[in-house]
């Protein structure tokens, strides 16, 4: 066996990487500042791609990033002035862990959370894997 082959081989046992060919691509956020804001123009659309509700990533980039976000319609608005290459990584960091299945490596997932309890499951309806979302 070639040194590509077992190359190969190895990236086919990677978990999250299954060798289906058919890679997800994490959307791009189009931003832009203004004055001391950032303005994410096309935020709905990219929550409509990941399949979650614009409010929970929005909590997070807030949290994230220890500013206010506010949703204007398509759009969301972090009061801070933030590069659009740092917003963008944050936000594949959330698709990492929450959408992303760490399994299949799918992002046809949903996030299951408990009343009263802290964790929250990530369920991937593609291969049924089960995680924890921090
Ligand atoms: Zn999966």
């Amino acid at each position: 066996m070639g040194y590509e082959e077992l190359l190969e081989e190895a990236y086919a046992k990677m978990p999250g990487k299954a060798g289906s060919g058919e890679r997800f691509e994490i959307p791009v956020l189009d931003s832009f500042n203004e004055g001391n804001k950032t303005m994410l123009k096309n935020f709905q659309a990219a929550c409509t791609k990941i399949r979650r509700a614009p409010e929970e990533v929005s909590k997070f980039l807030s949290k994230e990033f220890a500013t206010p976000a506010t949703l204007e319609n398509e759009r969301l608005v972090l009061h801070r002035k933030l590069r659009s290459d740092v917003v963008n990584k944050k936000f594949e960091e959330y698709v990492q862990g929450h959408v992303i299945c760490k399994q299949c490596g799918k992002p046809d997932t949903h996030i299951l959370s408990e009343p009263g309890q802290r964790a929250k499951t990530l369920v991937c309806e593609a291969c049924g894997a089960r995680g924890v979302v921090r």
